[in-house]
């Protein structure tokens, strides 16, 4: 059952409260996000921290509310550093 007020977050039901459901929403609502792996705006909220590409079906972690967080672009960095350090030898 679909609500008007409730939008995509009625799945949760009476459940979780309003405001974290209107931002559940505002994100679950807003603009798509470029695919790490294929570079197409394809990428969609599934989940918490959950993103999902509908293109090419990669899925991926990432923050809760956005697909890159400061930190995980931070960790991100620290992961392939080592790496390009390593192929430009
Ligand atoms: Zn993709």
């Amino acid at each position: 059952m679909k609500t008007k007020k409730a939008g995509s977050t009625a799945r949760f039901g009476a459940r979780y409260g309003k405001r974290i459901k209107d931002t559940v929403k505002k994100f679950e609502t807003q603009k798509r996000f470029k695919c790490p792996r294929c570079g197409r705006m394809s990428v969609k909220r599934e989940s918490y921290g959950i993103w999902k590409c509908t293109k090419c079906g990669a899925r991926f972690a990432g923050g809760a509310y956005s697909p890159q967080t400061g930190a995980g672009k931070a960790a991100i960095r620290a992961i392939k550093e080592p790496q390009a350090v390593k192929g430009e030898k």
